[in-house]
């Protein structure tokens, strides 16, 4: 069943949303050559916490040990953060985390540059948060689930890079992950009808080769089986007949956005 929230619950949902948006505007300065998985979660988790009633929503959920994710360059989601796992010129790295404020969850995603990459990494973070903004706009009353997949293939097809298959966004509100599940893929009109109050996370992530992963040997963190890099964009956003609305935008949002694609 798809629960269906008020606009007050979603400024709600958005209250623990923006903290997510300004964490990564926080952050972003910290990301650097030298810097570990554990101290950003550390940051993470404090920044969180520095907002009254606010908790890390990743922490302990299906016993998960950080709050946030973090996973560098082939690894797509769910790395555990550790200080042994050290930043270093040319990496990416995707941090994914939650925040539940007075009973309600949002879910973000961004995929950041370490110094400079690679061109074609790049290129990859560009199109993944081009599908991201493509999907976005799709989530209003009367599209279907299948509209939003279609979007991010609209956006990848012609860029030789794949779409990860087997990992979804999902439905969001008092728990973390509801229905209905947000495929990446799909057909315009398929798939559950988009109706207004429906809290969606939608997450394409994008692999520059192949869209096969398996699950390393810490039982958490997916990877390419190419070991090729993959990023991860993801927003929390809400269906409303006024369009959609992000809930997981910063208070003043500065991160850089990628031009928009031909
Ligand atoms: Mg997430
Ligand atoms: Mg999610």
């Amino acid at each position: 069943m798809i629960e269906l929230k008020t606009r007050e619950e979603m400024e709600l949902i958005a209250r623990g949303g923006a903290i997510i948006g300004d964490l990564y505007e926080a952050v972003r300065d910290r990301i650097a050559p030298g810097v570990s998985t554990g101290e950003l979660d550390r940051f993470a988790e404090d920044f969180i916490r520095s907002h009254e009633g606010a908790e890390p929503a990743f922490k302990g959920l299906y016993g998960f040990p950080g709050s946030v994710c973090a996973s560098i360059n082939e690894e797509v989601v769910h790395g555990i953060p550790s200080d042994d796992r050290i930043l270093k010129e040319g990496d990416i790295v995707s941090l994914d985390t939650g925040v539940r404020l007075e009973g309600w969850c949002s879910d973000s995603a961004w995929t950041f540059a370490v110094g400079d990459v690679p061109a074609a990494t790049a290129r990859l973070l560009e199109v993944t948060e081009a599908a991201l903004d493509a999907a976005v706009a799709q989530a209003v009353p009367g599209k279907h689930v299948g509209d939003i997949g279609h979007a991010v293939e609209r956006t990848v097809k012609g860029t030789g890079f794949s779409i990860i298959r087997d990992l979804v966004g999902h439905g969001i509100g008092r728990k973390v992950h509801e229905q209905p599940q947000i495929p990446n893929r799909g057909r315009p009109g398929e798939g559950p009808l988009l109706e207004e109050g429906m809290v969606l996370a939608i997450e394409p992530m994008i692999a520059i080769g192949t869209w096969r992963i398996r699950t390393l040997d810490d039982r958490w963190t997916m990877s390419t089986t190419d070991r090729r890099p993959s990023a991860h964009f993801e927003h929390t956003v809400g269906v409303t007949v006024d369009g959609p609305l992000i809930l997981t935008r910063a208070t003043s949002p500065s991160l850089e956005r990628h031009p928009p694609l031909p």
